[in-house]
């Protein structure tokens, strides 16, 4: 703190704490080029691109290092078979087409993610949102057993920011009423493994992501994990018009040539970081936990899900606020403010999305309304995540993360909502 004021003292701020803001002209906490930005590229990624070059191979599912790959992640989720596919999108879409025929609704979260829910209309279903359990920011359980039915080919359960979604009673209704059960965890890839009192996920399919902003980093790349050697082959259905997989060309002639093969130089990445993976999540759990220890104390800050559990997949440190606790009405405002202040400090701090799942997508059916799901409106409007948690940043970063923080809210709590105008003022010169 008094690295600030020792500098600027000619700004005699002692009594204005927002006069020192970096987003008033003040001097950011978090010096530029501090924080190494995933995904924090290393040599051996540069050596895995080489191999991949030396091998004169750029495609092909049954690329060795391809297939090693899809073995590693195997034997570190266990339980599971693994196939790559070009992108969790891809993956999804891949499930989906394979139960389609039970019905025709799937029963998924209004807080979702676009990718998500686009391959239910690519599969030609038809989504049927249900809001989140404001405790969990997963699907709410009472609400999805409701909507389960004849018509219901199958229940996506979306797992967002390294949150596990493990809602026992859903899918056991599902089970009893012949309902799939399909689990995006592209952002929680640790929920892939046996975390849940010690056995894996009840579930039909789990899709997982390898693009470079999730935890495997590696550009454009998807996961299919399943114990159902049939949706396994399924793969290839949706995926090749033709394939060598097994040695000799196949045609399929059903096929539906998505071409969603996975990228061979995407996978060498991803192959090099399930190695570290154990490491990267600790990484990410304590640096989280750290960040949270120093400024859980902040009025009407509160964190999306618990980040003391040993078992969630901490992808970015989600929070939300409470505006009503700062003094400012319902809605995004206060929120809105406080990431803008954040960002001017240093703090990598982004706003997810803004709206419920069904408004960015044009072509969905039904009239769907935001003020039919609360919870998801009341989390879309105050929630922003801290990202930069992943190795090589340590406590020093979250330190400076908490520092900012501090600053931010002592400034808010001197001045008040009406922060926001005189941030508002600094745009209109
Ligand atoms: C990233 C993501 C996807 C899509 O994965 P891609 O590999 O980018 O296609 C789907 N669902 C969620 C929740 C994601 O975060």
């Amino acid at each position: 703190m008094s690295r600030h004021e020792s500098i600027k003292p000619e700004k005699n701020s002692g009594s204005r704490p927002e006069m020192k803001l970096a987003l008033l002209g003040g001097e950011r906490v978090v010096p530029s080029g501090r924080i190494i930005r995933w995904p924090a590229a290393q040599k051996e990624h540069l050596d895995a691109l080489r191999e991949v070059v030396d091998s004169g191979r750029y495609h092909r599912v049954n690329h060795p290092i391809v297939t090693g790959m899809e073995q590693n992640l195997a034997t570190w989720a266990g339980n599971w078979k693994v196939r790559a596919v070009g992108s969790g999108t891809a993956a999804i879409h891949i499930a989906l087409d394979y139960v389609k025929n039970r019905g025709e609704h799937v029963v998924t979260a209004a807080l979702n993610w676009p990718g998500a829910v686009g391959p239910i209309l690519s599969s030609g279903l038809r989504p049927e949102f249900v809001d989140v359990d404001i405790d969990l920011v997963g699907i709410d359980q009472a609400a999805s057993v409701e909507r389960f039915g004849a018509d219901v080919s199958a229940v996506l359960i979306t797992h967002l920011f390294g949150n596990n979604i493990s809602v026992p009673h859903a899918r056991s209704a599902a089970r009893a009423q012949g309902v799939a059960v399909i689990d995006d965890v592209c952002q929680s890839i640790g929920a892939t493994k046996a975390i849940f009192n010690g056995a894996h996920l009840d579930s039909d399919a789990l899709a997982l992501s390898g693009n470079g902003a999730k935890h495997l980093g590696a550009g454009e790349l998807g996961f299919i994990l399943t114990k159902d050697v049939d949706l396994i082959e399924h793969v290839d259905r949706v995926s090749l018009s033709s394939s060598s997989r097994n040695g000799e060309r196949i045609f399929y002639p059903h096929s539906k040539a998505y071409n969603y093969r996975p990228n061979v130089f995407s996978s060498a990445v991803a192959n090099k970081r399930i190695y570290d993976l154990d490491d990267q999540l600790q990484v990410r759990r304590d640096n989280g936990e750290t960040l949270w220890k120093m400024i859980c104390g902040l009025s009407g800050l509160r964190p999306l899900f618990n980040p003391s559990d040993d078992n969630q997949s901490m992808l970015n440190f989600p929070v939300r606020i409470e505006p009503e606790a700062l003094g400012f009405r319902s809605g995004p405002e206060a929120r809105n403010l406080l990431v803008q202040l954040l960002e001017a400090e240093g703090v990598p701090v982004s706003v997810w999305l803004t709206k419920p799942v069904f408004e960015y997508l044009p072509n969905i059916p039904d009239h769907w309304r935001a003020s039919d799901f609360p919870n998801t409106v009341k989390i879309l409007d105050t929630m922003f995540y801290v990202s930069e948690i992943a190795p090589p940043n340590g406590p020093e970063v979250m330190e400076l993360y908490a520092e900012a923080f501090h600053k931010v809210w002592e400034a808010l709590s001197t001045v008040g909502p009406k922060l926001a105008d005189i941030a508002a003022g600094t745009h209109r010169t």
